[in-house]
Parts: structure tokens; sequence; C-alpha cells
């Protein structure tokens, strides 16, 4: 296997891991900020590297519209090219290009559509979607496919699953072989175990470096999702990294990982920051709230982040209220600091076998108030 990954153990169903790629290694569970266009938006790379980020998401459609995939390359690739050393995860574009491309036309071979960019006409096929990745210079690779709608009924689900079983075949074909890289399969079928056993089957028939669970955070819901966890991953082989594409909220993560998720990639930290939303210990708060207008205090005087270390609610709440940039970046390092503490603290209690601890004092953490008003 090109992509190297060690289990260094378990509690129960939660796994403590290792991935070496070309650029270093990621412990996990880890969580990947997602950094769309080059760029974890309103962040630094030193900054996000701060916070205890090891591994950073790239986006394959954003990316092959504006700049450029080859672009890119010529620049030397998408770590020289951001400043970003460390390991990258893309994505396959398969989600974006269902989701906001224009008029797109989908085959038995690809995906045909309009660039919202500059109105120029673009095609991703696997094998297209692979070529992008390695001129980005992804560490990890993901598989092209297609995005299953939600609500779905089984048959739909079906057909969409096989399609992007094909594909998954097609690019593995394509895929370059180099120490370091890897390429991710994308477990499919909506909400119904069979079509996800099916797809599961497909995959490690083909072989991947890794396995991600694709087409949940839906709107299915929670229990729902987990469920299908539950049934999906004893399917997966143990030995290779699980990632749960675009999940979640903190306590959707924790419930992931005590069932056996290695990996997770999320807007909601960076985007929801950018609307003054900040996640803490003690649930989320909202620092445009006129209730913070005056509080001396920071957003949690547990955090280590500089939002946290050398700033108060007052002052944040000033600058989102005058709309000042300096308001969106300091709470997204935040968020995104608060996420890579959680991850901390769900590997330090795999290692020390006290998950089940930790958990019932993350969930009564979360259950608690925002501290109250002065
Ligand atoms: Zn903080």
């Amino acid at each position: 296997m090109s992509l190297g990954f060690e289990l260094l153990g378990n509690d129960g169903l939660a796994r403590r891991g290792r991935i070496t790629t070309a650029h270093g290694t990621v412990e996990t569970p880890a969580f990947m900020p997602v950094g769309t266009a080059g760029t974890v938006k309103a962040m630094t790379p030193q900054a996000v590297a701060e916070t205890g980020t090891e591994i950073v998401l790239g986006n394959t459609f954003h990316l092959m519209l504006r700049p450029g995939a080859e672009r890119v390359a010529k620049q030397g690739g998408l770590h020289k090219f951001m400043n970003w050393p460390g390991p990258i995860l893309t994505d396959s574009g398969g989600f974006q290009v269902m989701s906001l491309a224009e008029l797109r036309k989908l085959d038995a071979d690809g995906v045909t559509f309009r660039s919202s960019v500059d109105g120029t006409t673009h095609r991703l096929t696997p094998e297209r979607s692979i070529e992008i990745q390695l001129l980005l210079d992804a560490d990890i690779t993901m598989s092209f496919d297609e995005c299953t709608t939600w609500p779905v009924e089984e048959p739909a689900a079906a057909s969409s699953m096989r399609l992007s079983m094909k594909w998954a075949e097609r690019g593995r074909s394509a895929f370059l072989e180099r120490k370091g890289y890897g390429l991710f399969g994308i477990v499919q079928g909506s909400v119904f175990p069979a079509l996800r056993e099916e797809s599961a089957k497909a995959l490690t028939g083909i072989g991947f470096d890794g396995y991600a669970i694709g087409g949940l955070a839906v709107g299915e819901g929670k229990e729902l999702m987990f469920s299908i966890l539950d049934t999906t991953l004893p399917q997966l082989p143990a030995g290779r990294p699980r990632y749960l594409m675009g999940v979640g909220r903190p306590a959707d993560i924790v419930g992931a990982v005590k069932r056996g998720i290695d990996m997770f990639d999320c807007v909601m930290p960076t985007r929801a920051a950018r609307t003054a939303q900040a996640f803490t210990r003690r649930g989320e708060l909202n620092l445009r709230n006129a209730r913070h207008r005056d509080d001396p205090r920071p957003i949690d005087e547990h955090c280590a982040c500089p939002a946290c270390r050398n700033h108060s609610r007052a002052y944040l709440h000033h600058l989102i209220r005058s709309e000042e940039i300096l308001g969106a970046m300091l709470l997204t390092w935040h968020n995104v600091h608060y996420y890579q503490d959680i991850m901390r603290g769900l590997r330090g209690a795999i290692e020390t076998g006290s998950l089940g601890h930790w958990i019932a004092a993350f969930e009564a953490e979360q259950g608690r108030e925002d501290i109250p008003p002065l």
C-alpha cells in the first residue's frame, strides 16, 4: 500500500491511528478544516497549523475552475501554491458538481457543466478527476462519485451507487501509485443498509488505501446516520483509515469516533465563524448577540486560542457589528482550535481507555448553557 496507516490502539470500536503521507503524518481521529479554494477561509496556513491541524482539504471543483489545476501544477502543486507543507486531501469534485454547477448534464461516462466563474464548459470524468488531483499533488485522492440526492427511493439510490462503483473502478485504474500517496473509495447507498453493504463489498473488492462514507449528513438525521455507520463500518477492513465525509457538529464527530471513524471534514467551524457563531465546551453561542456587548470575559476561559487568550467578548462583538475582517479571523481561529481540542481529547481518551468517561463529560458540558451574563 502506498499510504501508510498504523492502528495504535482501540477503545471499544473507537480507533487511535496514524496515517503516513508524502508530506507528513496525521494522528487519528483527525479533523480536516476545509480549504475550498486553496485557503482555509480567514486563516493563514501558519494559524491553521497552530491549532494542531495536520491535514487540510482542498476542493477539486473550485480549483479546476479557478485558477485551474494545470496552473497550480506549474506553481509546484497545491502545497507550495498555498504554502501548506503538510498533508492535503482533495475531494473529487463530485459533490460540488452536483450541488453548484450550472447546466450540468450527467451521462454514464461523467458530467459536463458550465463554469459559474467564466461561463466556459467543463467535463469531469473519473479519470479527469484523478488527473486533477494528481496535478494538485494531493496526498489523499478521492474517487469521483455521483452524489445521491436526498430524500431518495431505494431503486434510484441503487442505480446511483452502482454508477459510482463503476467510476471507482475506473478511478483506481487511472490512479498513479506513488509512495506516500493514496486513493480512497467512497461507500454510497444512502440510508439503505443492503446498498451500503453492496457498495462496501464492491470497493473492498477493488482495493483502496482508505474508505470514505459518503452521502450522509444530508438531512437524514443523526440517529439514522449513526445506524448506517453501525452496519457499514464492520464491513470495511480494520487496517485502513475510514473517513466520514462532511461531518459535522461536535456531537456528530464524537458519536462517529465512538463507532470507529478516523477522519472528518466539515465547513461548519469555518463557515459558522463568518456568521459570528462560536462552538464551545458549553455549546454554541453567537457573538453578534447584544448580551456580549459589555462582557469583558473571553469566549471560553479554558481555550488557549488567540481569540480567547487576548480578546474579550465585548471586543469580538464590536468587530462583528462593525463588519471588521478581524472578527471573522479570530472566530474562525477559535472554532478550528476548539474542533482540534475535541480531536486531541478523543485521541487521549482512546489511548488511555477512558473514552466512555470522556464522552460522558463532553455531553454533560455541552448540555450546560453558555456562562450567564454578568
Ligand atoms: Zn478560543
